[in-house]
């Protein structure tokens, strides 16, 4: 492949766009790899969109590799399989809806468990089908509260998401231990640094979900790391043991209540007073980390009414802080709980709901992250008429402020748990049945009854990697894109008027030729200087420059990584390149 810049579709910005936040938002649009075209909607132009392809390209090499299969659904769906899985209002304001011309209502696709679980159900009928995985590649539609940075946060964006089914749950753990696999070697490949961490904590169903985080500081998601072990864990899902002085292993016990058809405040209130389970005893750090904003759901209901309960306890909380960064629908309600002074001193957590014996999914809301995928109609979970979520900042994000470094770290006696920033570029979880209960997947099992396939999803933001991997790998005078995914191998720079820009051109025939991708600089009105800023700035591991010293059969190779020099001979540079 061999691009030339004269004719390429790239306008190269000296300064930085005014609007752009984050480094990688600042040179993917300076370097000319993607121009905003729409509210969290971005173009890829040529650069960028190699980028990209490269990208997916080793998620999809490794995903293969494990015998995961690719198929492509539409993006545009009716809404049905999403009223059936409960979904369409699940999601709320994050899903754009939209009617056809005869009024029937669809969707566009945010994930698509329902489409896989919907074309399982179609074609496989036996449990010999399966182990089976498919995946991927497509554009996701969110209408974000705060489309942000870019490609790291859009509107519209690329993700490959994968769905596994299995027979029983062993299945579903290899799946996942394979798929997590497949994350690492992808993300290495990606020149990625990241940091596995547990998404969700036993509290919310019991079942394995884990985030991919890129370690920066412009990262949405906060996460505790141990000084000490390799612990780490979303804020979300901390999961804090019992202060030095008491045993640290022991838990409280678990008791199950039959809690009324349709919980209100009032009841809940009811069966937490009549437990004293706001007392300090069984009252960890985890559920001050998790202050929930309840929910309650008729029944039915497509709406979901949020409130806020407290529990009598002996915490202090700075009610002022919390009421203002509340939703505005739940101030409403907040004020009903402050009618309630003898209760509120702490929040009701989802481990405290577990020992209420309530039942509940998590409102996605609410709350950062999709742990909700994983709420209902879990085994022995399957009432979702209360609905948490841990979060009271109107755009769901956790403030740093609410998880208390020092805290001691659960799995090692010598750690403390520091807080550290990341974007997430990837998520895997142990989904269970809710998909295909909710479209009652079976098939013929080995002696002849009936098996329910149990499923696993995992996502990576493709389009959020490329500016996750611009974040890491940037200097003050540009992007430094690792080898695997450069969109070019080799950056060609014609320096001087002479015989070099035919020079350059033979050279990249032949490079190209030798199978390397090939960007030559050979516009005639730009200075060598503007040339030289131009290939720092697109950050193309090598540039070759032909310039003065060619009349002595040299160039320079320029390394941009490291900043390294050196003049080479041009016969035989081929070789030494590919
Ligand atoms: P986030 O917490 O950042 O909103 P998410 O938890 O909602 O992400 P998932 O449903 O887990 O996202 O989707 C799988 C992957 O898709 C995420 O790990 C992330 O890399 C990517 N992704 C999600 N939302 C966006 C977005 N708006 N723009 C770009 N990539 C996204
Ligand atoms: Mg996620
Ligand atoms: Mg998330
Ligand atoms: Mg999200």
């Amino acid at each position: 492949m061999l691009l030339r810049m004269s004719t390429l579709l790239l306008r190269t910005l000296r300064e930085d766009p005014a609007d752009a936040e984050v480094p990688s938002h600042r040179l993917l649009l300076r370097a000319g790899y993607v121009r905003r075209a729409a509210p969290g909607g971005y173009t890829w132009l040529p650069l960028g969109k190699l980028v990209l392809d490269r990208i997916t390209e080793v998620v999809r090499d490794e995903l293969v590799a494990i015998g995961d299969q690719e198929v492509h659904f539409p993006a545009l769906l009716p809404a049905e399989p999403y009223r059936t899985s409960g979904r369409w209002t699940e999601y709320g304001d994050l899903l754009f809806t939209l009617a056809d011309r005869r009024g029937a209502e669809h969707l566009l696709a945010p994930t698509h468990e329902e489409m896989a679980a919907l074309l399982v159900k179609d074609l496989f009928t036996s449990y010999r089908d399966f182990p089976v995985t498919l995946f991927q590649v497509q554009t996701k539609f969110r209408d974000e509260a705060r489309p942000r940075a870019g490609v790291l946060r859009g509107r519209e964006f690329l993700m490959k998401d994968a769905y596994s089914f299995d027979l029983d749950e062993a299945g579903l753990r290899d799946a996942y231990a394979r798929h997590r696999a497949a994350y690492r070697r992808i993300f290495d490949r990606l020149g990625l640094d990241y940091t596995v961490v547990h998404a969700m904590s036993g509290a919310m169903g019991g079942s394995a979900s884990e985030e991919f985080l890129a370690t920066t500081p412009v990262g949405e998601d906060t996460y505790v790391g141990c000084t000490a072990c390799d612990y780490a864990a979303n804020t979300e899902a901390v999961v804090t043991r019992a202060p030095a002085t008491g045993d640290p292993t022991a838990q409280p016990p678990v008791e199950v209540h039959d809690t009324p058809e349709t919980p209100t405040i009032a009841s809940l209130v009811e069966l937490a007073n009549a437990r004293r389970l706001g007392d300090r005893d069984g009252w960890t750090a985890a559920d001050t980390l998790k202050n929930v904003v309840l929910a309650v759901r008729q029944p039915g209901a497509d709406r979901t009414e949020p409130l806020v309960i407290g529990l009598p306890g002996d915490r202090e909380v700075d009610l002022k802080r919390v009421e203002a960064a509340l939703h505005p629908a739940q101030v409403a309600v907040f004020e009903e709980w402050a009618e309630h002074p003898e209760l509120v001193r702490g929040y009701i957590g989802p481990q405290l709901l577990d020992k209420l014996g309530v039942r509940y999914l998590v409102d996605p809301r609410v709350v950062a992250g999709s742990a909700w995928l994983t709420g209902a109609n879990e085994p022995g979970r399957h009432a979702t008429d209360v609905v948490c979520g841990r979060d009271f900042t109107p755009d769901g994000t956790i403030e740093a402020a609410e998880v208390r470094a020092g805290d001691p770290c659960p799995t090692c006696d010598d750690g403390e748990l520091t807080i550290r920033r990341g974007i997430e570029i990837g998520h895997i979880f142990q989904l269970g049945r809710r998909f295909t209960d909710a479209f009652a997947v079976d098939v013929l099992g080995p002696a002849g009854k009936p098996v329910r396939p149990t499923m696993g999803c995992y996502g990576i933001g493709v389009s959020r990697a490329v500016a996750a991997i611009a974040e890491q790998h940037h200097d003050d005078r540009g992007l430094v894109w690792p080898a695997a995914i450069a969109p070019c191998d080799v950056h060609l720079v014609v320096a001087g008027k002479g015989p070099q820009l035919d020079a350059a051109l033979e050279l990249g025939g032949r490079l190209a030729a030798a199978g390397l991708r090939v960007l030559v600089d050979d516009r005639t009105h730009v200075s060598a200087g503007v040339k030289f800023t131009d290939a720092e700035l697109i950050g193309i591991p090598r540039a070759v420059v032909v310039g003065r010293r060619l009349a002595d059969g040299y160039v320079e190779l320029r390394e941009r990584a490291g900043d390294g020099r050196s003049e080479l001979p041009l016969e035989g540079l081929v070789d030494r390149l590919v």
